[in-house]
């Protein structure tokens, strides 16, 4: 049997983080494998995760505009959604995304094979292939990038009662009368925001006190209040007991303030979170290290325990974001390069100074740097302002005036280390202050950088402008 091949950089995982570290790799001139197991190729982002929850949603969203038309003097009723139709979009936009991934992947830049990896020596993987039969492939370094699955929770009646994950929602022509969302992370409150959207009575149960546990409280409640306003119901700060099965309806059982209540729907969507996929890695045969929850651990040049065995994405964490995925796959691609060249002491490490995070309901809520909790964890000296839409010019013409922007900075200096919006295209209006915060901006001067008039944007400029005044009548004391 002849020798199995040696690359410099062997890929597990051909979504999100491990094509960004693979592109990269090449870039750097090394010898690349990418080993992808799953029966599609795209990752989850484009095939279950970010691309089809955002089709999906859009549809909900312009039902929930159609709905308004009235408001806005028009003649329109809303006659109601087509689940087959909404489905057959979604997977028209994925296949086409899917597909040009695929091309990408084979595109012959680097090996691809269809196979399910793991470790049996810290440099060689033991490859299950697709097509049948098993390869031998050898490393000189690794990235470990393959992603996550649906965490499961032990309760009582949930698989005899067929609950949707997200995959199913995200599969299914159905538009249920009632639905039950278990859980209020952004996957399930995106969910709630769609089905509310396309005319399904929705109700989201939630083991904590705040929805969406990321963001400030003041976000969460607005957030809270503007689902609420649009029939979602929410009961916050239960545990959950047990489902069952009531006729032709799905009831969830749960403790709310001490007292059991329930609740029945026709479909229960399952949002309880996902978990690294690493179950059939080998990992200890790589000497690669997991936390008691089951994440790869790596440390910020995205090295595992074993220092040629690299990790990005889902799989270590700390933030499942794709741009995070990314980033953490380029600099390991860049690291492992560094590595072969013998320069172990000028590995790069990944800042988080500027993390992002959006949610794409209706509104849309969307995060930059540090929340105000996260300031005060870390016992920063910061300062907020907050300005509300709903005293802003373009969002009343859009009649969109619920939420409000709120931008954090240091005491010190004014420069600004945080913000939020929580209002009309909060994803795409967060994205002026991350430029700021990139180019190290202080509130005084995002509050004199030119607006045009009159756009949402312009918001920025009031709690800008507030924190620069703040920040001068402080230092004059
Ligand atoms: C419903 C939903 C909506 C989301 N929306 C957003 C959003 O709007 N914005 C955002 O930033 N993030 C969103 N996310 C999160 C985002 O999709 C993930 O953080 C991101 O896709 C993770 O990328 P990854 O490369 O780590 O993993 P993946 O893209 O999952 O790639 C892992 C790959 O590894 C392969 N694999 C697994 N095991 C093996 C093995 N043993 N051998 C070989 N290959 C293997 C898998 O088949 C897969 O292709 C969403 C997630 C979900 C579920």
């Amino acid at each position: 049997m002849s020798d199995p091949e040696t690359y410099d950089f062997v890929v597990l995982g051909g979504g999100s983080a491990g094509f960004a570290a693979a592109t990269t790799a090449v870039q750097q001139g090394l010898r690349v494998a990418v080993i992808e197991g799953g029966e599609e190729v795209g990752g989850l982002c484009i095939l279950r995760g970010c691309m089809p929850s955002k089709t999906l949603l859009e549809s909900g969203h312009r039902a929930a505009q159609i709905r308004r038309a009235e408001e806005f003097g028009l003649k329109a009723d809303f006659h109601g959604a087509d689940g087959p139709e909404i489905l057959d979009r979604k997977r028209r936009l994925i296949a086409d995304f899917a597909g040009y991934r695929k091309q990408q992947l084979e595109s012959g830049k680097f090996a691809f094979i269809r196979g399910r990896a793991r470790f049996t020596d810290p440099h060689t993987l033991q490859v299950e292939l697709q097509a049948g039969g098993e390869q031998t492939v050898r490393g000189r370094t690794f990235l470990l990038a393959t992603g996550s699955e649906i965490r499961w929770v032990e309760l009582p009646g949930l698989r005899e009662a067929g609950v949707r994950t997200s995959d199913d929602v995200l599969d299914s022509d159905r538009i249920p009368k009632s639905v039950i969302i278990l859980g209020a992370g952004p996957t399930g409150l995106e969910f709630a925001s769609y089905y509310a959207g396309v005319g399904s009575e929705v109700t989201v149960i939630q083991r904590g006190a705040q929805i969406l546990r990321g963001v400030d409280h003041d976000v969460s409640d607005a957030l809270r209040e503007a689902l609420a306003s649009r029939g979602i119901l929410f009961f916050t700060k239960t545990v959950l007991k047990r489902i069952e099965r009531t006729g032709e309806l799905k009831r969830v059982v749960f403790e709310h303030e001490g007292v059991e209540c329930s609740v029945d729907a026709e479909e229960i969507v399952y949002s309880l979170g996902r978990k690294p996929a690493i179950a059939s890695l080998g990992l200890e045969h790589g000497g690669v290290e997991v936390t008691p929850h089951g994440s790869v651990v790596a440390n910020g040049s995205q090295q595992t325990s074993t220092p040629h065995i690299f990790a990005a994405g889902d799989v270590c964490g700390p933030y499942e974001i794709v741009h995070i995925a990314i980033q953490q796959g380029e600099i390991a691609a860049r690291n492992a390069a560094r590595l072969l060249r013998g320069e172990a002491a000028t590995l790069e490490e990944i800042d988080y100074r500027l993390k992002l995070f959006a949610v794409f309901t209706l509104p849309q809520v969307a995060n930059v740097g540090l929340t105000l909790r996260e300031a005060t964890d870390l016992d920063l000296n910061v300062m907020e302002a907050v300005y509300p839409f709903n005293d802003h010019g373009k969002s009343m013409v859009r009649g969109e005036t619920e939420g409000f922007v709120k931008l954090i900075v240091s005491i010190g200096d004014c420069k600004i280390v945080g913000a939020a919006v929580i209002g009309p295209e909060a994803a795409e209006l967060i994205h002026e202050v991350v430029v700021a915060m990139r180019f190290g901006a202080t509130a005084g001067e995002l509050a004199t950088t030119p607006h045009y008039h009159p756009t949402l944007s312009e918001i920025w400029q009031y709690p800008a402008e507030a924190l620069a005044c703040e920040f001068e009548a402080r230092r004059k004391g």
